[in-house]
């Protein structure tokens, strides 16, 4: 009996030991390494998407990769006004971290200012009053990573929706040379 007893005791010390060498580890890996984590934008319609690749703890061996889209004012205003049509979307990576990288920054990064209500607001009181033309150019320019800033002055202050059809024209010509102006600046 006592001999079983002391097996058991060894038995039971061996496990505690596995377990806490697994706790330590896992506390490890989410402290110091853990999954990437980083997140995107569409170019076509300016929906989100956050992903986790998760690797084998302290090398660079995939395993699995989690995706969780969520849409943006930008992307609803686009999807429900049908001014973007069905794509398969084309994700711009904007920023990551984890799995021994602290920071990663991509040229999506360029394109967050642009997911905002205003800018949502400004295409669709386009939209809305037909000014289709200017509406589709500031669609592409503000979902283009190298227009981007540019096309942000036009979209992030909207008239306001009771404005006359002669002033909304006019605040299309002006925002027209204002980003003409500046691109000749750049
Ligand atoms: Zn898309």
């Amino acid at each position: 009996m006592n001999r079983g007893r002391a097996i058991d005791h060894s038995w039971f010390s061996n496990r505690n030991r596995l377990i806490f060498a697994a706790i330590v580890f896992l506390l490890a890996y989410f402290l110091f390494d853990g999954p990437f984590g980083y997140s995107s934008i569409c170019t076509k319609c300016g929906k989100r998407r956050y992903s986790r690749d998760w690797a084998v703890p302290f090398t660079p061996m995939k395993l699995a990769t989690i995706h969780a889209e969520t849409d943006t004012p930008l992307s609803v205003t686009l999807t429900q006004k049908a001014i973007v049509s069905q794509h398969s979307h084309e994700w711009l990576f904007i920023h990551g971290s984890g799995h021994g990288i602290t920071c990663a920054i991509g040229s999506g990064s360029s394109l967050m200012g642009v997911t905002n209500q205003r800018v949502a607001d400004t295409i669709a009181l386009l939209h809305d009053r037909g000014k289709i033309e200017f509406r589709d150019r500031l669609v592409t320019g503000v979902l283009d990573p190298k227009s981007s800033s540019l096309y942000r002055v036009a979209t992030g202050f909207p008239p306001p929706i009771t404005i006359s059809d002669a002033e909304l024209n006019n605040w299309i010509d002006q925002q027209s040379q204002y980003i003409e102006d500046l691109r000749r600046v750049q």
